[in-house]
């Protein structure tokens, strides 16, 4: 891997994304395979080693990012920063509410497991399923629509904060957002407050 200097803003983005590569080594048992985290499309291979390394960060990504960085670097491109990458900018739209004051962490979380955060954190079970219903629902629903990345819940739960995207197999957002209204009502049956929702962009 190669050594680059990099701003402070720049390192904690490539933390993110290095977040990523132990899950990507040992996948989740529903077999749910992560986007990838540079251009964020469904295309990884499930077999991690079967992706490309990236040269600047400690993770996999897809094949066609594995070229876009090769030819970047033979035609003396600089590499494609870290802010700009799907996984970051996924991110990135609850980041800039928070400059402002020091608010908490936002814990996000997929099935028990927390993405960029080096705190050992336990995601409440009633969370965990609920998530996983919205999952399963989504799942049963299908959309190979467009891919939509950054959707998912916000809300506040015995004092911290948690985002909680859709945990669909599918891209498309249509599989998810058919049960948006039903997984609000069990996050506020499970005693979530300010709860948002964000609908995502299509990448
Ligand atoms: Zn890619």
């Amino acid at each position: 891997m190669r050594n680059i200097t990099l701003t402070q803003e720049e390192q904690q983005a490539k933390k993110l994304v290095e977040s990523l590569r132990p899950l990507q080594e040992n996948p989740a048992p529903d077999g749910y395979v992560f986007p990838c985290p540079r251009c964020g499309h469904e295309r990884m291979t499930p077999e991690a080693v079967r992706n490309a390394l990236s040269r600047y960060a400690d993770v996999y990504i897809c094949s066609e990012c594995g070229m876009d960085e090769a030819m970047r670097d033979m035609v003396g491109r600089p590499p494609l920063p870290f802010s700009e990458w799907g996984m970051v900018l996924g991110f990135a739209e609850d980041a800039e509410d928070e400059e402002e004051e020091s608010e908490p962490e936002v814990i996000y979380f997929r099935g028990g497991r927390v993405l960029g955060s080096d705190e050992e954190i336990t995601v409440p079970q009633v969370l965990v399923e609920i998530q996983a219903a919205w999952a399963e629902k989504a799942n049963a629903y299908g959309d190979v629509g467009s891919c939509v990345i950054g959707a998912g819940f916000e809300f506040e739960f015995e004092g911290k904060r948690y985002k909680m995207p859709p945990a669909s197999k599918w891209q498309g957002s249509c599989s998810w957002e058919a049960f948006v209204d039903e997984t609000r009502e069990a996050l506020e049956a499970a005693g979530a407050t300010n709860i948002q929702y964000h609908w995502g962009v299509m990448d």
